[in-house]
């Protein structure tokens, strides 16, 4: 278990050092700010749609190591998946590191359940959801 969690830190940092869709996106369909007061960590999401799939997603912004690995495994995460794809994995992203479900049991890919520790950490729970909610406002009608 110890290099299980060892792995999925070395993710989270690897992600934070060189995150992945780290862009302003030109022409996007929709975007979303978001901003933890807690920790300070804000960030802006953007998104093309292809109809109702998403076609691409980036985002920019400054946070905690945390914030910003979620932010990068999220954008690569929803790419070409529908809304409704995308917000049932929101879902089952908040009930992972709310501690309400087990990584396995929320059906998540598995680099998202890298951030299953968080639910030992409640004050990284913000930090792992800003960029969830950012984009739960961006899919918003
Ligand atoms: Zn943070």
């Amino acid at each position: 278990m110890t290099d299980l969690s060892s792995l999925y830190q070395d993710l989270i940092l690897d992600h934070n050092r060189s995150p992945r869709n780290f862009r302003v996106m030109d022409q996007a369909d929709r975007s979303a700010e978001g901003y933890n007061p807690t920790c300070g960590d804000q960030l802006t999401l953007w998104l093309k749609l292809d109809g109702d799939r998403i076609a691409d997603a980036s985002f920019q912004g400054n946070g905690c190591a945390v914030s910003r690995a979620s932010a990068s495994i999220m954008t690569g995460a929803i790419k070409g998946k529908t809304r409704a794809e995308a917000l049932q994995m929101l879902d089952g992203f908040q009930e992972l590191i709310t501690g309400r479900r087990s990584g396995g049991d929320a059906g998540l890919p598995v680099k998202l359940t890298a951030f299953a520790g968080v639910a030992e950490h409640p004050s990284r729970v913000k930090c792992a959801g800003l960029a969830w909610h950012a984009l739960r406002n961006a899919l918003k009608d």
